[in-house]
């Protein structure tokens, strides 16, 4: 007798749930992929203990006759696909035919449907795989799925779950993800009877609010390519400083995923924006030609993978660092320009060349100081840098807000002082404006630095001693393919032999470091470098040079500022291509409303 056998469907099934029902989540992102592709508009879903008592989830899709009841418990029974042409470019969350008899086969599952043009609906009892019994039921259109003791038939796996609460924060996760692509669909979660939330329908911006529970400033995300490509991507960022917690969530044509590329090219647009060691957060929403995109990789369909992942990836970068240039100019326009009936200001409106509020490029570059070691930053008349924080000097009588003798005002801002030597307080429009000083003028510094290295007007230096090093095959092939780059970048490397160069001179600015450790960084940046031409992106080590540079060039907290020298800053600040944050992401500027203020007292 032979010793191979066919499966039986029940084992079938059951060995299909154990990559496609990993945890109660699972069981929730399954059933709620179906009620949308069921063109549900509400979703209504309930859960107990932690989803192994019951996931229960109401739909109000079209629904599924008796007969589709039955065959929805088939495997491979999908009304999803129906030939293999269709594989290529799949439209619809679900396709595998795989989710319903695979739950059914480790719990205790109901279905109750009823479409549209039936009188009543149909209800079926599935107990661990075996169909107990199909009849007519009442219900309202849609469909009520109900999934009891999950896993009670494989104790080991329940023993595999985690607590309550961290099954529960899964579930939570792939409804609040889910609804991201489904703006105009109402999405509601109750655990043990109680409410979590509920969302109803809205455009993207109100449930990227609604999902993240935010309510500051957000940074819209908007590209297309054109073409057979067909890229396209929509969606909202938070302000990196304002949501530290948040996370970022990713959808490809409707589907959430896991994309590392996609998360990288996300940091690569934000560089220099973001706090080190804090995640971008935000929801993106990619539209890709469904053949571009494999998304049967993975059976739970997290992962995905694309065709052109290096389009993908610029084209990424580019829309993040957009919306980025984009805040800028909005909070400039805000901050910055002169009100309508404005009081007499310094800077008539006449006079100020950047009132159209156009993305440019960082003004004076005459005075781009590459070398603020010598060359001392602007504005000039300030002190040399004393390097001790405010706190760490002995009491000596001076007034906290140091006041102008005469309100200095500038671009619709009037100067109201200096608050404990380190931020400019100023009034607008009724609102109160609080400017850190130092952050300010590190990230103007920084700002020019950049363009500096950018239009690769870096001062190189000559090795006394010239050094070698042993390069890799990627690494030589790198430098071969960029060589003018990396000449470009102030290092002058030459041939040697075999494996080996040598390198005869580094940047000026990193001249401390080991040269092939800056040679081997440059390779690294210039090998994943994803922004040909405009705004490239600085290798991780130069860019963070570059930050510190600024920091250590840039006024202090406990610099005492003459109004010329306020204004001067202010001045600095409209001029620069970005300056609301510093370059390791940290705010430039508070700004507190009439409102605000007044609820602090109590005045409505
Ligand atoms: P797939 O979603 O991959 O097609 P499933 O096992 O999840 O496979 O579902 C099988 C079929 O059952 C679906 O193709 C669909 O026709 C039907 N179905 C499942 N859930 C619903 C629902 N909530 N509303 C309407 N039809 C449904
Ligand atoms: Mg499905």
């Amino acid at each position: 007798m032979s010793r191979i056998r066919i499966l039986s469907e029940h084992l079938a099934n059951q060995i299909a749930a154990g990559e496609v029902v990993e945890r109660p989540a699972s069981v929730v992102k399954e059933l709620l992929e179906n009620s949308l592709d069921a063109g549900a508009d509400r979703v209504d879903i309930q859960v107990e203990g932690g989803g192994t008592r019951l996931v229960r989830i109401v739909d109000n899709g079209i629904g599924m006759d008796g007969d589709d009841v039955l065959l929805s418990l088939e495997r491979h029974a999908t009304s999803k696909l129906t030939d293999e042409s269709q594989l290529g470019a799949i439209a619809t969350l679900g396709f595998r035919g795989e989710a319903l008899p695979s739950i059914g086969s480790v719990s205790r599952m109901t279905i109750l449907s009823r479409i549209r043009e039936a009188a009543t609906g149909t209800r079926a009892d599935i107990r661990y795989g075996i169909l107990h019994g199909v009849h007519e039921d009442g219900c309202a259109r849609g469909t009520i799925i109900e999934v009891r003791s999950l896993f009670g038939n494989l104790p080991a796996r329940k023993k595999f779950l985690k607590t309550i609460r961290t099954e529960l924060s899964h579930i939570d996760e792939v409804i609040r993800s889910q609804s991201l692509a489904h703006q105009l669909v109402a999405f509601s979660l109750q655990v043990e009877g109680r409410k979590v939330f509920s969302f109803p329908a809205a455009d993207l911006e109100q449930r990227v609010r609604d999902v993240f529970r935010y309510q500051d400033t957000l940074l819209p995300v908007q590209a297309a390519i054109d073409g057979e490509d067909g890229l396209q991507v929509s969606g909202y960022l938070l302000l990196p400083d304002a949501a530290p917690s948040s996370r970022l969530r990713i959808l490809v044509n409707s589907r959430p995923v896991q994309d590392r590329m996609i998360r990288h090219a996300v940091m690569e647009g934000l560089q220099g924006f973001l706090m080190k060691g804090h995640q971008p957060a935000g929801a993106l929403l990619l539209e890709v030609a469904p053949e571009l995109v494999d998304v049967n990789v993975h059976p739970a369909k997290r992962e995905i993978r694309f065709r052109n992942a290096g389009e993908v990836h610029r084209f990424m970068v580019r829309a993040v660092a957009r919306a980025i240039q984009q805040h800028q100019n909005q909070v400039r326009s805000e901050l910055f320009s002169v009100p309508e009936q404005g009081a007499a200001v310094a800077t008539g409106p006449g006079s100020n060349p950047f009132a159209d509020n156009q993305p440019r490029q960082p003004a004076h570059q005459q005075t781009v100081p590459m070398e603020p070691e010598t060359d001392p930053p602007t504005p000039r008349t300030m002190e040399p840098a004393a390097d001790v924080f405010p706190y760490d000097e002995p009491v000596r009588p001076q007034p906290i807000v140091s006041q102008p003798e005469k309100q200095a005002e500038f671009s619709g801002l009037t100067l109201i002082g200096q608050f404990l030597q380190l931020y400019l307080l100023c009034e607008r429009d009724g609102q109160l404006v609080v400017i850190d000083q130092h952050a300010a003028h590190e990230r103007i510094l920084y700002q020019r630095l950049r363009h500096g290295y950018e239009q690769r007007e870096i001062p190189s230096q000559s090795l006394m001693f010239p050094v070698t090093i042993e390069l890799g095959p990627d690494h030589a092939e790198t430098l071969e393919k960029e060589i003018e780059a990396v000449a470009a970048l102030g290092i002058q490397v030459e041939y040697f032999g075999d494996t080996t160069w040598v390198i005869k001179a580094v940047p000026a600015l990193v001249s401390q470091l080991s040269p092939q450790d800056v040679l081997t960084d440059i390779l690294d940046g210039l090998r994943n470098r994803s922004s040909t031409g405009l705004s490239g992106v600085v290798p991780e080590c130069i860019d963070t040079l570059l930050a510190s540079m600024a920091c250590k060039a840039a006024i202090k907290a406990g610099n005492r500022l003459q109004p010329e020298e306020m204004v001067e800053l202010l001045k600095q600040m409209e001029n620069s291509q970005v300056f609301s944050h510093c370059p390791h992401g940290r705010p430039v500027i508070k700004t507190f409303s009439r409102q605000e203020i007044g609820k602090w007292f109590h005045r409505t």
